[in-house]
């Protein structure tokens, strides 16, 4: 997908869970391309690398900051470019949270990720704490400043933006139309600020608690170009009406 695409992105994040027969299950379910729709499956690692993925995109959902060498146990960026997959999570507020990930490291695995060609996905949000103390905007204007700090437009035009509330992430309890509206107003004109053209056009999803009944609600607001789904993303048949949800509204 590129930024001038008009399809929606549905990208499953499978964090640590999943098999290779789970994935084949979803093969099985998934057996034609969904119209207007970019189906990605960001499996574990073990999972990437499959020669034949049927109708779906692959992403992993980390990557390491640094090229190769002795880092036992991390993934680089052109390793994964090399096994074929296309997009990589950045930033997710698991990561931020239970490996201490902070913004610097975030903007370096953008680069890292952009120079192996691979598209990243930039995970911004909030805890409850921080909105209740009113202080949403500053704390995202300060993810969004430091993480993209330094990207030329063409970096900027295989950035994908997913605002991602973690008091939704995981607890059934997705952010309201209104909320997400207009955190997702913002966003865009974050970006737009950043570079009007690839701003009006850069994909932001939204993450947090989505599921088939309250998908449509959500892709119908302005803005909402696709959505980073958890829990939902498991079982092929919720993940796929997920999906359809997206395609009726292209
Ligand atoms: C996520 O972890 O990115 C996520 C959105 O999870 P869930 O859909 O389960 O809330």
């Amino acid at each position: 997908m590129n930024h001038d695409s008009n399809e929606f992105l549905i990208a499953g994040n499978w964090k640590m869970n999943g098999s290779s027969t789970l994935f084949q299950s979803f093969l099985a379910a998934f057996d034609k391309n969904i119209d207007g729709v970019n189906i990605l499956i960001c499996p574990p690692f073990t999972l990437l690398g499959m020669t034949n993925a049927g109708v779906f995109s692959l992403g992993a959902q980390n990557v390491s900051a640094d090229n190769n060498g002795a880092f036992t146990g991390e993934v680089s960026a052109t390793m994964l470019s090399d096994s074929g997959c296309e997009y990589v999570i950045v930033g997710h507020s698991e990561r931020r949270e239970y490996q201490s990930e902070g913004n610097q490291l975030i903007a370096k695995k953008l680069r890292k990720s952009l120079d192996a060609g691979l598209k990243p996905i930039l995970c911004v949000g909030e805890s409850e704490e921080t909105r209740e103390r009113g202080l949403l905007v500053e704390f995202l204007t300060e993810q969004l400043a430091e993480a993209l700090k330094g990207l030329s437009a063409d970096d900027l035009n295989k950035v994908i933006v997913a605002y991602e509330p973690i008091w939704a992430i995981g607890t059934g309890k997705a952010a309201s139309v209104d909320q997400v509206r207009e955190v997702h107003l913002f966003i865009r004109n974050y970006l737009r600020e950043l570079n009007e053209k690839v701003g009006q056009t850069m994909p932001i999803l939204y993450g947090g608690s989505v599921k088939p009944s309250n998908a449509s609600e959500l892709f119908d607001i302005d803005d909402v170009n696709g959505a980073l789904v958890g829990g939902a993303s498991l079982e092929p048949q919720t993940f796929k009406e997920i999906c359809l949800k997206a395609s009726e509204k292209r």
